[in-house]
Formats: C-alpha cells, structure tokens, sequence
C-alpha cells in the first residue's frame, strides 16, 4: 500500500470549533494510525485477519471508554473527543474503529451505566487497558432489525441463570474474553448478562467468507445450557431500553467513523486527479472529476458541522437517539457514495489494495448495515417527524 499521506480536509474550518485539547486528542489519534494502522492494515484485510496487536493498543492510547470516568480506566472525556477519535481510527479502517467501538459503547458503557460496583471494579479497567477484549450480542439469526422477538433465554437456577440460545454477527466475538449478552428472562423482561469465556457450554465460532470488515473478527455467540452466575446480570437495566442505549452511544460513534472513511477516501482521489494524467492533462483538469471532488466536500463539510453539533447536543445532555440516528445514516450514506464515486476516479488503480478506497468501499457496506441498517433510520426518522410507527 501507498505511505500514507491523508490530510484532514476542513473547507468551512470546523477547527476553529474544536478546543486545543480537542485537537490534540484528534492528532495523537491520527499519528497512531499514520504509524501503526495504514502500513498493516490492507494486508491484514487481504487475509481476513483480525490485527490483534491493536487492543492493547487502542487501550494504551485511551480509545476504549474514552467517556468512561477515570475511575474506572476511562478517559474521562467529553464526547466530541470521543467522536474525532473515531473518526481519525475509522480514516485508517472501519474494522478498526469497529473494536474501539464495541469495546467502549457496547460493552463497558453498560457496564458502567447499568452495572453493580463490583461488576465496575472487576471488568471496566481490563476493558480500558485492552487486557481484556468484550462483545456484544444482541442479534440472532432471526431477529436482526426487530431485536423484540429475541428468543435467547434466561432460567432461574438457583444462584445461577441458565441461558440458551445463539447470536449471530457479533463484532470481536472469536477474541474476546467478555459478552455482554442480551437475553430474555422467564418474565419475557430483556436482561443483560456478563458472559466469560470459559464458562461451560459458551463458544464463539468465527464468522468466514466476509467480503467487509475483513480485518475486525466477526463470530457467533452460542449458548448451550450455559449457567451464568446471577451476580453477573446487570442490575440496572431491564427491556429493550438497556441494548438501545447502547447501540446510541455507538451510533454517535460510527456518525464521526463513517465521515473519516470518507475523509480519507476523498483525500486520495483528491491527490490522484493532480497526479495522474490523461490526454495531456492531470484528470483533475476535467470537468467531471472536479463535479465528484466538489460534491465530496460539500457532503464532507455538511457532515462535519451535523457530526459537531450531535456532539454539542451529546455534551449538554441534550441529543435525542433520533437526532443520532439522522447523523449516522447520514454519515453512511455519504461515506458510500464518496467511496464509490473515489474508487472510480483512480480507475483500475482503484479497485487494487494499493490504495485504501476499494477496503473503505467494502467495509462501508457492513457500516451502513449494523447499528441498525439504512432503512431502519429512516423509520426511526420518520417516526419521529410524524408519530407514525411504519416499521410493523
Ligand atoms: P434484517 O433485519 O433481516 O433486514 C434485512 C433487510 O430488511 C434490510 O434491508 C432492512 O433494512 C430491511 N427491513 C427490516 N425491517 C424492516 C422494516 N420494518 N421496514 C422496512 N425494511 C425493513 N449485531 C450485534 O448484536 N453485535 C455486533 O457486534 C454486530 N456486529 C456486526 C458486524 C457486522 C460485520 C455485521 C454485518 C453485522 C453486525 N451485527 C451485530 C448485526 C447487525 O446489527 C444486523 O446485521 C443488522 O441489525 C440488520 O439485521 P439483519 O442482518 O438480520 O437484517
């Protein structure tokens, strides 16, 4: 792959909203990506091999839980921060941010939104530092869009809970140590569970044959009489609401991560159109390929400004799950369609692992489908500008 020569674009200076802690949060985010990220990941991707070597490093650099208090490992930061770091490990590969992702908004933010003292004390530090990697299991095989009809179960045991049943696409799955799994109590109530690896008839098998995020691990979560100890139910939190809240917070997530796949993606088409040459001219000379660079950015900078204010509102306390959802449908739809649009302004070049756009074009696809798909946003958006439920 080509050295990495991403520059961040800023047409409407977005910076200047940014505070110097901000900025620098963002800077030390991209130079790890620039160093550690861009020169392993295609290679990585071509194999369909989960870079392992990124989790203690992710935690090392503060990625995991960054708004998590400093109590417990986090970093204690506000949630703008959070975002550029997703974007900055997203600009690298969205497989990336995908495990920062997890690890922070689906695992340890409920355990530390929904948790016992002591389930904070023993799993948040772990989680931070990356000793420990954790997933999150709230889809099954029939129940994807419409979490609602999950049929793992929980049956009281005595001082345990036995839980059956399976989950299916869940990120990290075949390294981690951790699931936080959501499963339905004999009351019909959704709990969630803390489930180690180890514990007797749990196993993970490894999801193969992706053609996106081929460098993050997917797998299944199967439970076969699986007897869960109750001290490791999350006390806090009972229904649908508890994996919901969840799934907010990384969607704010993936809204930053999305536009820094982009960002990248229209960074090296930037470049190309001055370098190469057709007819005698660079092709960024033509017409055409400057109408896909201006519509990039303008889509760019409207996402930039929508993705600050998300953040803004999230800081306040103010930001609705509607309000997120908008973000990171628009972020997805803008990142595939600058993905799309950039891999044809390199040509054949484009479709190679010489340069980032063709892996940024493919993993956009489980981007705009996971967290709630493209369709389901726009429900959620629908609904929430009429008071129509269209989705049943
Ligand atoms: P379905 O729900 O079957 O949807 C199929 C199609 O029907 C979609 O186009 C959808 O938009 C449409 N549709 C569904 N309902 C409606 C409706 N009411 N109206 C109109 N259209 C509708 N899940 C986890 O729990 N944890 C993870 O870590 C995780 N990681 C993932 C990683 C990857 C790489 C992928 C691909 C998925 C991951 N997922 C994870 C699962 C993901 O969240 C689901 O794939 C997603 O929610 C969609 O569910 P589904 O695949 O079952 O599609």
């Amino acid at each position: 792959m080509a050295t990495d020569q991403f520059q961040s674009p800023d047409y409407f200076l977005v910076d200047d909203l940014l505070t110097d802690e901000q900025k620098l949060i963002r800077e030390t985010v991209r130079s790890y990506v620039k160093k550690e990220i861009s020169p392993i990941i295609e290679d990585f991707a071509q194999r369909a091999e989960f870079p392992e070597q990124i989790v203690p490093q992710l935690g090392d650099l503060g990625c995991f839980g960054p708004t998590i208090p400093a109590e417990y490992g986090g970093g204690g930061l506000d949630y703008i921060s959070y975002g550029l770091m997703m974007q900055e490990l997203e600009r690298g590969d969205s497989g990336v941010r995908s495990t920062a992702s997890v690890q922070g908004s689906l695992v340890m933010f409920p355990i530390h939104a929904y948790g016992s003292e002591e389930q904070k004390q023993k799993y948040l530090p772990k989680l931070a530092s990356g000793e420990w990697l954790g997933c999150f299991g709230l889809t099954e095989p029939d129940h994807g869009s419409n979490p609602a009809g999950m049929i793992t179960n929980i049956k009281d045991a005595g001082d345990d809970v036995v839980l059956n049943g399976a989950k299916l696409w869940i990120s990290n799955a075949p390294f981690a140590q951790v699931a936080v799994v959501w499963a339905k109590d004999e009351a019909g109530d959704v709990r969630g569970l803390i489930v180690e690896r180890g514990m007797e008839g749990f196993t993970t098998p490894t999801t193969h044959g992706k053609w996106s995020l081929r460098a993050s691990a997917t797998g299944e979560l199967v439970f076969d009489n699986v007897r869960v100890p109750k001290e490791n139910i999350l006390p806090g939190v009972k229904g649908l609401k508890g994996p919901l809240s969840c799934l907010t917070k990384a969607r704010y997530g993936i809204a930053w991560g999305a536009l820094g796949a982009a960002m990248d993606c229209y960074d090296t088409a930037l470049r190309y159109s001055k370098e190469r040459e057709q007819f005698g001219k660079p092709i960024g000379a033509f017409q055409l390929q400057q109408k896909k660079l201006a519509e990039m950015i303008t889509e760019i900078t409207k996402g930039q400004l929508l993705n600050w204010r998300l953040g803004v509102l999230m800081n306040e306390g103010r930001a609705t799950p509607q309000q997120v959802s908008m973000a990171k449908r628009n972020s997805c739809d803008v990142a595939t369609n600058i993905a799309r649009q950039a891999r044809q302004m390199l040509g054949g070049m484009g479709i190679t692992g010489e340069y980032s756009i063709m892996r940024h074009m493919m993993n956009l696809e489980s981007v705009i489908t996971y967290e709630g798909t493209h369709d389901i946003h726009l429900l959620i958006t629908g609904m929430d500008v009429t008071g129509i439920n269209a989705f049943g």
